[in-house]
């Protein structure tokens, strides 16, 4: 693997290591359990000492070839995964945050993520600050104040707005504290936190990695060191991925390469497109030259992503008429899929919140939340275009 590219990794990391009977593709072990008959060897698998597995919840085999599949692309040195990508970030900072602790993070993360922000650790007495996404010089004071966490997310949901990452590692170095970076929406193809300097990188599997809408997951890379803590968190309290989610993301992250360089393409050409429709207010797509976080976004990733989202005139009534008009796109809550999906950010990245606060975030009721699939381009303009055209005038002509 060493010296191997991108596309070649998302074929082969992690799969030749597991196979058995002369399979060539990694099997689902649903055995929630794994048996001895040598007493001493079960006891020196189970204290560490040798190599295997004890019980489903601890290890599973198709469930570490993910780990090191995801672990190879991201660069890391280790990798543990989770039922959800939510259980990676929850169990990942309550790993290390004990009461009394601060942390800094930004107001844009994922509304999940936000949530245990504002209701979760407040609640255990943790100290959290969330400065202005994009504003460096805030999170840097508020970084030399002192942080065990420095808890970043870029490209953000649903604006996808851009945070530099390398200088905001120089800032937490000085104070010791830690860097975790959600890299869901970049996916190691276009992004990796780690070569960066981040200590530790997240991700919702369930999104790009899977790529297919039918597979929960998350996993976090990092540090052997770090990892193991945050494996032995995740063992006893038993967020644990499930075999069968395990292969679906294995086979899905097969085409990640192919995937996320055609979405790149595609969610670059709709940008583009939708600049020119009159009836678009704004468009948000960090690979527009336009879009406040370019410059960052075009040294620390390789590509911008699939993800962008626009506002229409008209606000939400727009969005009522627009949606439903698309033919090729599925109107959910998902993304990173290989269909393209839309949805008003107020149903989906930020349901959690009140029209107050989302207004506070700077996300306008009538935005829409557009993940490009791989669709052929011509057809996913075409398609906007005839939903566009098709929009009563008085909705939008002001
Ligand atoms: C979806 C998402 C999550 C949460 O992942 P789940 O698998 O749904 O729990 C976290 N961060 C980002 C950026 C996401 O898009």
């Amino acid at each position: 693997m060493k010296n191997s590219r991108m596309s070649t990794r998302s074929i082969w990391a992690g799969e030749r290591d597991y196979l058995a009977f002369g399979a060539t593709q990694v099997p689902v072990v649903h055995s929630v359990s794994f048996g001895y008959d040598d007493m001493d060897e079960w006891f020196e698998v189970a204290i560490g000492n040798k190599e295997g597995h004890i019980y489903g919840r601890n290890t599973n085999p198709t469930v570490q070839a993910f780990e090191d599949k995801i672990r190879i692309l991201e660069g890391a040195e280790a990798a543990t995964s989770f039922s959800t990508g939510m259980a990676a970030i929850s169990n990942t900072l309550s790993t290390f945050l004990v009461p009394g602790d601060r942390i800094v993070s930004i107001k844009d993360t994922y509304g999940g993520t936000n949530k245990i922000f504002s209701e979760f650790l407040p609640k255990n007495n943790v100290n959290v600050v969330l400065c202005e996404t994009g504003n460096h010089e805030e999170i840097e004071k508020e970084v030399a104040k002192g942080c065990k966490i420095l808890y970043l997310e870029t490209p953000t949901n649903p604006t996808v707005k851009i945070t530099d990452i390398k200088r905001m590692v120089k800032a937490a170095k000085t104070v010791g504290a830690l860097v975790i970076v959600d890299n869901t929406f970049a996916t190691p193809i276009n992004q990796n936190p780690l070569t960066l300097g981040a200590d530790l990188v997240i991700h919702s599997a369930t999104k790009f990695l899977g790529g297919h809408a039918d597979a929960l997951g998350g996993a976090v890379c990092g540090p052997k060191e770090l990892v193991e803590t945050i494996y032995h968190y995740r063992e006893i309290n038993g967020a644990t991925l499930d075999p069968m989610a395990a292969y679906l993301l294995l086979r899905g992250m097969k085409t990640l390469k192919l995937r996320i360089d055609k979405q790149n393409e595609n969610a670059l050409a709709v940008a583009r497109y939708l600049k020119s429709v009159p009836e678009v207010e704004d468009v948000f797509y960090p690979g527009l030259e336009a879009h406040r976080g370019h410059d960052i976004a075009k040294q620390q990733m390789r590509g911008f992503g699939g993800m962008l989202s626009f506002s229409v005139k008209g606000g939400m009534e727009t969005v009522r008429h627009l949606l439903p008009k698309l033919h090729f796109a599925n109107r959910a809550a998902n993304l990173g899929a290989v269909e393209t999906i839309v949805g008003p950010a107020r149903t989906t990245s930020h349901v959690e919140c009140t029209p107050e606060e989302r207004k506070a975030l700077g996300i306008p009721e009538g935005l829409v939340r557009y993940s490009a699939g791989i669709e052929d381009i011509e057809d996913l303009i075409e398609d906007l275009e005839q939903a566009f055209v098709s929009l009563p005038k008085h909705l939008v002509n002001n």
